[in-house]
């Protein structure tokens, strides 16, 4: 039978509450403005709005919406209402509170609320009870939880982007003698390298926007979004953990929350600092070389480090387990884990190109007139973004059906509103791009990529074979966009309009990108079939956002690392490496990732998970 709850206790969430835009404060975004107020009251259908206490009210997310769609542009919000504080502050609720029923989508009755505090808090709020019901001691009195092993286990993380510092953060917390080696520099350091490139062109080989602190998503716009699901547990833990660190609070809300460079480089200081007080071994510059491997056994890792530029000796360093928590750009490190046989498995992603327009354009596009509020990110108004995807289907073809380009699909990918396109190469011999913003998004430019799905067809059909085809098929087209550009980090573009007649020649308009771009024939860069299933979508998506294609819509080549094109395989439940004991492959560049915050909850999950194997946590992940 249905669970019997108390319409008294826990929350009740109210979805959908609309607030026009002429009436939204615009200040802060935890406010329960009037305008709120007044909406509350509706659903309750509490006849004085004024009468209603706001601290009884919380808002757990706002989002604008101002598509075309909708007659007035306007907030959306969801509130939580703490109903006994509610009835306490204002019992005249009471009898409201009584006649609420939950309806799909609007209303929803929460007898325990699913809240968590930070990781810190809720690994510490572990130990205290874990301690507590053991021996009867509080954590403060300073006996741990991992008194039970002899010693402390010792265990490398490898990696210090999202998911390797989450897994170091848990393995910390838990009492673990943790090293966190990275390839890259610490984030002081790697601007100064970020900036050398785009500056003077000097690519450092292991310090860029794809390595160093932070990882692959430092110099990012560090969008938050993630399919894996706002409001569950782990989502709301990392992002609580990164407002611990600094993140305003507002990316607890935002229906589309993002930090931009700016803040995750500060943000990125206080979790070394954090991870340091606890003890943690932090080593820059220091690449893994190679994992030792005994009896099927990861006994630890073999590293050389940096210094000025030279690579200096290398060294063996033992470890009871490792986490590698590479990223997807690390490609010698797949190379390295194929020669000790461990299994990797081919995996689908997407390739394609990134476009740009001039962001005052892709506002009109999205607004209207309302455009002209956006004032470049200060406004109440955010800087339009916006999100495309096509299936191509046979029938889309017409009188040129190929097999090839059917029954695939075409999305864009990492938009960037007021950001810049950049360069996330890792070697000179190899081209690719994305894009990064600053937390206020004002640049003029709006630039997103615009990919196709491709499979083991593809990469077979260009004789890629075995474990490694997708990499190789990456690299193919980034050794071709590089020569397209002629070297020197240059980026070859094409306007979108000769992309899709096949032309070249148009007079380029300007780009976002520094280090220069050359017209190219974009349209030959890829095989026929992907370059079709673009050029379909692309005119799907004029339909969907007119004036998409015009003359200052510029391609830039080439998008090929969206996602990781290979899966290390590993146990569901202990993470561990099917082919490697002690070894956990996690993160993105084990397939089991796409963006910071799945990255970053999948270190966490690992972190639990080695924890466990480790004896350090008994809890249920
Ligand atoms: P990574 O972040 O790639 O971290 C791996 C780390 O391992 C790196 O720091 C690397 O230096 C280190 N490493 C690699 N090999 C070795 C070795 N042999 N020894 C020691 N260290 C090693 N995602 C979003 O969700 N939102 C965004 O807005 C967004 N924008 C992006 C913009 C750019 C320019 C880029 C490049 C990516 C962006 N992404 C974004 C994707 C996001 O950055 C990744 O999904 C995420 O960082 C993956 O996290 P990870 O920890 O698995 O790997």
């Amino acid at each position: 039978g249905s669970k019997v709850t108390n319409k008294f206790e826990g929350t009740w969430r109210l979805f959908k509450l609309l607030v026009p835009l002429d009436q939204d404060p615009g200040k802060d975004f935890l406010d329960i403005s009037d305008a709120l107020l007044q909406q509350i009251a509706k659903v309750l259908k509490f006849p004085v709005a004024s009468l209603l206490p706001r601290e009884a009210f919380s808002v757990v997310r706002k989002s604008f919406d101002a598509r075309k769609r909708v007659k007035e542009p306007k907030f959306v919000h969801t509130v939580d209402v703490d109903v006994e504080r509610l009835i306490s502050l204002q019992p005249r609720t009471r009898d409201f509170i009584s006649r609420l029923e939950p309806k799909v989508g609007l209303v929803e009755h929460m007898q325990d609320r699913k809240d968590c505090g930070d990781l810190i808090s809720i690994v510490r709020d572990y130990k205290e009870t874990a301690v507590k019901g053991e021996n009867g001691h509080s954590i403060l009195s300073g006996e741990l939880h991992q008194i039970k092993v002899s010693r402390k286990p010792k265990i490398a993380v490898v990696g210090g982007g999202p998911s390797g510092l989450f897994a170091t953060l848990v393995l910390a917390e838990l009492g673990a003698d943790v090293t966190l080696i990275e390839r890259g520099q610490p984030v002081e350091k790697r601007g100064r390298d970020i900036g050398a490139l785009v500056v003077r062109r000097i690519l450092e080989l292991e310090s860029n926007f794809c390595f160093g602190e932070g990882g692959a998503g430092t110099w990012s716009d560090g969008k938050l979004v993630t399919r894996i699901g706002r409001n569950t547990g782990s989502v709301l833990a990392i992002m609580r953990t990164l407002v611990h660190f600094g993140a305003p609070e507002q990316i607890l809300i935002d229906g589309k929350p993002h930090l931009g460079t700016d803040r995750l480089v500060p943000l990125l200081r206080n979790f070394r600092r954090h991870l340091q007080d606890l003890g943690v071994t932090i080593k820059f510059g220091t690449r893994v070389d190679d994992i030792v491997i005994k009896d099927g056994h990861a006994q630890g890792v073999t590293v050389s480090e940096s210094a000025d530029k030279l690579r200096l000796r290398s060294q063996k360093m033992e470890y009871d387990a490792v986490v590698l928590a590479v990223g997807h750009s690390a490609r010698d490190i797949y190379q390295m884990l194929l020669s000790h046989n461990v299994e990797l498995i081919p995996k689908d992603f997407a390739v394609g190109l990134r476009i740009e327009h001039p962001q005052e354009l892709i506002n009109s596009i999205q607004y209207s007139e309302l455009a002209s509020e956006v004032a470049r990110g200060r406004g109440k108004v955010p800087v339009a973004d916006y999100k495309v995807a096509n299936y191509i289907e046979k029938e889309d073809l017409r009188e040129s059906y190929d097999p090839m380009v059917a029954n695939r699909s075409c999305y864009s990918f990492c938009m960037c509103p007021g950001g810049q396109v950049v360069l996330t190469s890792t070697d000179p011999s190899e081209m690719c791009i994305n894009g990064m913003s600053f937390s206020r998004r004002a640049s003029r430019w709006a630039n997103a990529a615009l990919v196709v799905t491709v499979t083991m067809k593809d990469f077979e059909a260009l004789n890629y074979y075995g474990p490694l085809a997708g990499v190789e098929f990456q690299r193919e087209f980034e050794r071709k966009a590089a020569m397209m550009g002629g070297g020197n980090f240059i980026v070859p573009v094409q306007t979108a309009t000769d992309f899709l007649n096949k032309l070249s020649g148009s007079s380029l308009p300007p780009s976002s990108y520094r280090l220069g771009v050359k017209a190219a024939n974009l349209h030959q860069l890829f095989p026929d079939h992907i370059t079709e299933a673009l050029q379909n979508s692309l005119a799907k998506f004029d339909n969907e956002l007119p004036g998409f294609i015009c003359k200052e819509a510029l391609l830039h080549g080439v998008e090929t690392r969206t996602s990781s094109p290979i899966q290390i395989p590993r146990d569901i439940l202990s993470y561990e490496s099917t082919s490697v004991k002690g070894l956990y492959p996690v993160g993105e560049g084990a397939g089991y990732a796409g963006g910071i915050v799945s990255a970053a909850v999948d270190g966490m999950h690992a972190g639990f998970a080695v924890a466990k194997q480790l004896s350090l946590f008994h809890g249920d992940l």
